[in-house]
C-alpha cells in the first residue's frame, strides 16, 4: 500500500481549499436569487455576512437542486478533511487499499479506490432499478 506523504496531502488539501472557496462563491451567488422576495432578502443578507459554516446551517433547509449539489461537494470536503485529521485519508473506505495519488489529484475527496467506486456505483444503479452507468 503506497501511503501519501505530507507534501502530497498538503497539496491535495490546498486543492480542496480552492474548491471549497469556489463552491461557496457559487452558493452565495445562487442564494441571492432564490425563493420569494422576502426570502431573497434574508438569503442575500446571510450570504453577505455569515461565515461559510454559518451559511451551511442556513442552507440545510434550502431545497434547490443546484445548491444541493454544491452542498454535497462541500460535505465531501468536510469528510475528506476529517480523514486527513484521522490519518486515514487516501485509504479506500471499502477495501483499505490506497485510493491512488493520481486519482486523488483528479478527485481530492475520493474515498474509494477506482475498483470499489465502480462496484459502489453499479450496486447503487441496481438498487435504483437502473442498469449500467448514467
Ligand atoms: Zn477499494
Amino acid at each position: 500500500m503506497s501511503r501519501l506523504d505530507r507534501e502530497q496531502i498538503d497539496r491535495l488539501d490546498a486543492l480542496m481549499n480552492e474548491r471549497w472557496a469556489r463552491e461557496f462563491r457559487e452558493i452565495r451567488s445562487m442564494l441571492a436569487s432564490l425563493g420569494e422576495e422576502r426570502q431573497r432578502a434574508v438569503f442575500a443578507e446571510r450570504a453577505a455576512t455569515a461565515t461559510d459554516e454559518g451559511l451551511l446551517q442556513t442552507l440545510a433547509g434550502v431545497d434547490d437542486p443546484l445548491i444541493r449539489q454544491n452542498l454535497q461537494d462541500v460535505r465531501d470536503i468536510v469528510a475528506a478533511r476529517q480523514r486527513i485529521a484521522q490519518g486515514s485519508y487516501g485509504e479506500c473506505t471499502d477495501c483499505g487499499e490506497s485510493v491512488g495519488h493520481e486519482r486523488l489529484l483528479a478527485y481530492p475527496t475520493a474515498k474509494r479506490c477506482i475498483g470499489c467506486q465502480r462496484e459502489h456505483e453499479r450496486r447503487k444503479a441496481a438498487a435504483e432499478g437502473r442498469s449500467g452507468p448514467r
